[in-house]
Protein backbone atom coordinates (compact mmCIF):
# COMPACT_ATOMS: atom_id res chain seq x y z
CA UNK A 1 0.00 0.00 0.00
CA UNK A 2 1.33 3.56 -0.79
CA UNK A 3 2.84 5.75 2.28
CA UNK A 4 0.23 7.96 3.68
CA UNK A 5 0.96 11.75 4.20
CA UNK A 6 -0.36 14.24 6.70
CA UNK A 7 -0.10 17.36 4.93
CA UNK A 8 -0.17 20.26 7.77
CA UNK A 9 -0.28 23.39 5.99
CA UNK A 10 -2.75 26.20 7.10
CA UNK A 11 -2.45 28.67 3.73
CA UNK A 12 -4.90 26.59 1.67
CA UNK A 13 -3.75 27.35 -1.60
CA UNK A 14 -0.27 25.86 -0.31
CA UNK A 15 -2.21 22.80 0.78
CA UNK A 16 -4.19 21.90 -1.93
CA UNK A 17 -1.35 22.26 -4.49
CA UNK A 18 0.65 19.76 -2.36
CA UNK A 19 -1.44 17.57 -2.14
CA UNK A 20 -2.34 17.20 -5.58
CA UNK A 21 0.86 16.86 -6.38
CA UNK A 22 1.32 14.33 -3.54
CA UNK A 23 -1.11 12.29 -4.65
CA UNK A 24 -0.11 12.41 -8.16
CA UNK A 25 3.03 10.41 -7.00
CA UNK A 26 1.44 7.60 -5.62
CA UNK A 27 0.44 8.39 -1.90
CA UNK A 28 -2.34 8.91 -0.01
CA UNK A 29 -2.56 12.22 1.60
CA UNK A 30 -4.92 13.86 5.19
CA UNK A 31 -5.03 17.44 5.16
CA UNK A 32 -4.99 19.87 8.38
CA UNK A 33 -4.93 23.08 8.49
CA UNK A 34 -4.02 23.40 12.43
CA UNK A 35 -1.70 21.84 15.23
CA UNK A 36 -4.55 20.53 17.14
CA UNK A 37 -6.11 19.03 13.80
CA UNK A 38 -2.56 17.49 13.06
CA UNK A 39 -2.65 15.54 16.43
CA UNK A 40 -5.78 14.02 15.53
CA UNK A 41 -4.68 12.32 12.71
CA UNK A 42 -0.34 12.24 12.78
CA UNK A 43 -0.70 8.05 14.27
CA UNK A 44 -1.67 7.15 11.15
CA UNK A 45 0.78 9.00 8.98
CA UNK A 46 4.04 7.54 7.51
CA UNK A 47 5.54 11.19 7.25
CA UNK A 48 4.65 14.47 7.76
CA UNK A 49 5.00 17.77 5.66
CA UNK A 50 5.08 19.91 8.04
CA UNK A 51 4.71 23.83 7.81
CA UNK A 52 6.78 26.43 10.29
CA UNK A 53 4.10 28.69 11.21
CA UNK A 54 0.62 27.67 11.84
CA UNK A 55 -2.32 29.71 13.07
CA UNK A 56 -2.32 27.80 17.00
CA UNK A 57 1.21 27.56 17.14
CA UNK A 58 4.70 26.90 15.59
CA UNK A 59 5.50 23.41 13.86
CA UNK A 60 8.78 23.26 15.49
CA UNK A 61 7.10 23.28 18.79
CA UNK A 62 5.19 20.64 17.85
CA UNK A 63 7.65 18.67 15.85
CA UNK A 64 9.63 18.81 19.72
CA UNK A 65 6.20 17.41 21.40
CA UNK A 66 6.07 14.46 18.38
CA UNK A 67 9.44 13.89 18.75
CA UNK A 68 8.27 12.80 22.68
CA UNK A 69 5.87 10.28 21.86
CA UNK A 70 6.29 6.51 21.30
CA UNK A 71 5.59 6.57 17.20
CA UNK A 72 6.75 10.06 16.48
CA UNK A 73 9.76 9.27 17.98
CA UNK A 74 10.85 7.92 14.12
CA UNK A 75 8.19 9.06 11.87
CA UNK A 76 9.90 10.96 9.21
CA UNK A 77 9.04 14.60 8.98
CA UNK A 78 9.58 17.12 6.28
CA UNK A 79 9.38 21.28 7.71
CA UNK A 80 8.34 23.55 5.33
CA UNK A 81 9.33 27.21 5.55
CA UNK A 82 8.70 30.88 4.07
CA UNK A 83 12.50 31.55 5.87
CA UNK A 84 15.19 30.72 4.22
CA UNK A 85 17.83 32.05 7.00
CA UNK A 86 20.64 29.58 7.90
CA UNK A 87 19.81 29.94 11.99
CA UNK A 88 15.77 28.28 11.38
CA UNK A 89 17.42 25.81 8.95
CA UNK A 90 19.74 24.47 11.72
CA UNK A 91 16.58 24.69 14.56
CA UNK A 92 14.28 22.33 12.39
CA UNK A 93 16.86 20.23 12.41
CA UNK A 94 17.30 20.20 16.08
CA UNK A 95 14.01 19.59 17.05
CA UNK A 96 14.06 16.48 15.55
CA UNK A 97 12.74 17.54 11.90
CA UNK A 98 14.53 14.77 8.97
CA UNK A 99 14.62 17.55 6.33
CA UNK A 100 13.58 20.94 5.46
CA UNK A 101 12.20 22.65 2.56
CA UNK A 102 12.00 26.37 1.39
CA UNK A 103 9.05 27.69 -0.27
CA UNK A 104 8.64 28.03 -2.99
CA UNK A 105 9.73 25.06 -4.38
CA UNK A 106 9.25 22.35 -6.85
CA UNK A 107 6.59 19.39 -6.76
CA UNK A 108 9.29 17.04 -8.02
CA UNK A 109 12.08 18.14 -5.35
CA UNK A 110 9.35 17.90 -2.65
CA UNK A 111 8.30 14.21 -4.10
CA UNK A 112 12.30 13.15 -4.08
CA UNK A 113 12.64 14.24 -0.26
CA UNK A 114 9.80 12.75 0.92
CA UNK A 115 10.45 9.24 -1.19
CA UNK A 116 14.12 9.55 0.66
CA UNK A 117 12.45 10.36 3.56
CA UNK A 118 10.58 7.32 3.68
CA UNK A 119 13.30 5.09 2.78
CA UNK A 120 15.64 5.74 5.63
CA UNK A 121 12.83 4.20 7.54
CA UNK A 122 12.10 1.21 6.17
CA UNK A 123 13.06 -2.07 8.37
CA UNK A 124 15.88 -3.90 7.00
CA UNK A 125 15.80 -5.99 4.58
CA UNK A 126 19.29 -7.77 4.00
CA UNK A 127 19.30 -9.74 7.10
CA UNK A 128 23.13 -10.36 8.55
CA UNK A 129 22.46 -13.14 11.67
CA UNK A 130 25.94 -14.38 12.27
CA UNK A 131 27.11 -15.93 8.61
CA UNK A 132 24.24 -15.69 7.11
CA UNK A 133 22.90 -12.54 5.07
CA UNK A 134 19.75 -13.03 3.85
CA UNK A 135 18.67 -10.17 1.48
CA UNK A 136 14.26 -9.93 0.74
CA UNK A 137 14.53 -8.03 -2.26
CA UNK A 138 17.46 -10.10 -3.81
CA UNK A 139 15.59 -13.18 -2.80
CA UNK A 140 18.95 -14.49 -1.79
CA UNK A 141 20.22 -16.31 1.10
CA UNK A 142 24.53 -16.94 1.65
CA UNK A 143 26.43 -19.05 4.29
CA UNK A 144 29.95 -18.13 4.88
CA UNK A 145 29.83 -16.32 1.64
CA UNK A 146 27.97 -19.66 -0.40
CA UNK A 147 24.95 -18.99 -2.08
CA UNK A 148 22.21 -21.51 -0.94
CA UNK A 149 18.72 -22.55 -3.25
CA UNK A 150 15.74 -22.54 -0.98
CA UNK A 151 12.33 -23.01 -1.74
CA UNK A 152 10.05 -20.21 -1.55
CA UNK A 153 8.85 -21.44 2.15
CA UNK A 154 11.81 -22.33 3.16
CA UNK A 155 13.19 -18.45 2.03
CA UNK A 156 9.77 -16.98 3.65
CA UNK A 157 10.45 -18.99 6.87
CA UNK A 158 14.06 -18.08 7.37
CA UNK A 159 13.50 -14.99 6.55
CA UNK A 160 10.95 -14.78 9.40
CA UNK A 161 13.00 -15.96 11.57
CA UNK A 162 15.81 -13.59 10.66
CA UNK A 163 14.15 -10.35 11.20
CA UNK A 164 13.86 -11.45 15.24
CA UNK A 165 16.40 -13.40 15.89
CA UNK A 166 16.61 -14.75 19.24
CA UNK A 167 13.16 -14.58 19.66
CA UNK A 168 11.26 -18.08 20.13
CA UNK A 169 8.26 -18.68 18.03
CA UNK A 170 5.94 -21.55 18.42
CA UNK A 171 5.07 -23.81 15.80
CA UNK A 172 1.32 -22.07 15.72
CA UNK A 173 2.93 -18.85 15.20
CA UNK A 174 4.68 -19.62 12.53
CA UNK A 175 1.94 -21.12 10.67
CA UNK A 176 0.14 -18.36 10.89
CA UNK A 177 3.03 -15.80 10.12
CA UNK A 178 4.67 -17.39 7.29
CA UNK A 179 1.98 -20.04 5.86
CA UNK A 180 -0.94 -17.67 6.67
CA UNK A 181 -3.80 -18.53 8.73
CA UNK A 182 -5.72 -19.79 5.89
CA UNK A 183 -3.28 -22.40 5.09
CA UNK A 184 -4.54 -26.05 6.59
CA UNK A 185 -1.64 -27.58 7.11
CA UNK A 186 -0.45 -29.08 10.81
CA UNK A 187 2.15 -28.12 12.69
CA UNK A 188 4.18 -31.39 11.20
CA UNK A 189 4.33 -28.80 8.09
CA UNK A 190 6.93 -26.35 10.21
CA UNK A 191 9.03 -29.43 11.68
CA UNK A 192 9.72 -30.37 7.88
CA UNK A 193 10.25 -27.00 6.69
CA UNK A 194 12.91 -26.65 10.07
CA UNK A 195 14.54 -29.86 9.20
CA UNK A 196 14.78 -28.72 5.18
CA UNK A 197 16.70 -25.74 6.59
CA UNK A 198 18.43 -27.22 8.94
CA UNK A 199 19.90 -29.70 6.10
CA UNK A 200 20.87 -26.98 4.02
CA UNK A 201 22.56 -24.88 6.32
CA UNK A 202 24.82 -27.35 7.03
CA UNK A 203 24.93 -25.53 10.71
CA UNK A 204 23.14 -25.53 14.35
CA UNK A 205 21.53 -22.07 13.53
CA UNK A 206 17.62 -23.07 14.40
CA UNK A 207 17.43 -24.31 17.69
CA UNK A 208 14.60 -26.13 19.01
CA UNK A 209 13.43 -24.69 22.23
CA UNK A 210 11.50 -27.47 23.96
CA UNK A 211 7.85 -26.95 24.32
CA UNK A 212 7.75 -23.53 23.39
CA UNK A 213 8.72 -23.69 19.15
CA UNK A 214 12.22 -22.76 17.33
CA UNK A 215 14.38 -19.54 17.43
CA UNK A 216 16.92 -18.66 15.65
CA UNK A 217 20.27 -18.08 17.19
CA UNK A 218 22.13 -14.68 17.33
CA UNK A 219 21.76 -11.48 16.97
CA UNK A 220 21.18 -9.39 13.73
CA1 LIG B 1 1.70 28.84 7.57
Amino acid sequence: MSAQILVVEDELAVRDLLAFHLMRAGFRVTEVGTLQEAWAHVAGADAVVLDWMLPDGSGIDWLRQLRGTLKGERQPVLMLTARAGEIDKVLGLDAGSDDYLVKPFSSAELVARLRALLRRTEPARVHKVGALTLDERQGTVAYEGHELSLTRREFELLAFLCASPGRVFSRTELLDRVWGEDFLGTERTVDQHIAQLRALLKADLIETVRGRGYRLKGSE
